[in-house]
C-alpha cells in the first residue's frame, strides 16, 4: 500500500484497502477522513480524486453525512444518490478549472515567446 497526501488529506493507494474496494467494485472511496484508491490507476484519475475530495467536503459540512449518504443510496441507488451527483458535478467543475488554467498559462507562455 502506498500513502500520499493530497489537498491536505491522507490518501491510501492499493494494498489491502485497495483489494477491499476491488471486491466491492469501487474505484475509490472516502472513509474515516481518508481518500482510498483501489490502485495507482484510479489514483491517477483526476476526476476520481476530485470526486472523493467532494465527499470529504460533504462530510466536513454535515456531521450526519455518512448516515444521510446511506439513506440516499437506499432511496435512490448509487446513480441517483444526491451526494454522488454533487460529487461528480464538483469533479467536473474542478477539471474544467484545471483545463482553463492550463490553457491560460499556455497562452501566457506563447505570448512570452513572441
Ligand atoms: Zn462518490
Amino acid at each position: 500500500m502506498e500513502t500520499r497526501t493530497w489537498q491536505g488529506l491522507p490518501c491510501l493507494i492499493g494494498g489491502l484497502p485497495g483489494k477491499i474496494l476491488e471486491a466491492t467494485g469501487a474505484d475509490a472511496c472516502y472513509a474515516f477522513g481518508r481518500l482510498v484508491f483501489r490502485s495507482k490507476e484510479t489514483w491517477n484519475d483526476k476526476h476520481t480524486r476530485h470526486h472523493e475530495l467532494a465527499h470529504h467536503k460533504q462530510a466536513q459540512a454535515d456531521p450526519l453525512f455518512s448516515l444521510k449518504y446511506l439513506l440516499e443510496s437506499a432511496l435512490n441507488g448509487y446513480e441517483g444518490n444526491a451526494y454522488e451527483v454533487d460529487a461528480d458535478a464538483y469533479a467536473d467543475a474542478a477539471l474544467r478549472r484545471c483545463r482553463k488554467r492550463s490553457r491560460s498559462s499556455a497562452s501566457r507562455r506563447s505570448r512570452r515567446r513572441r
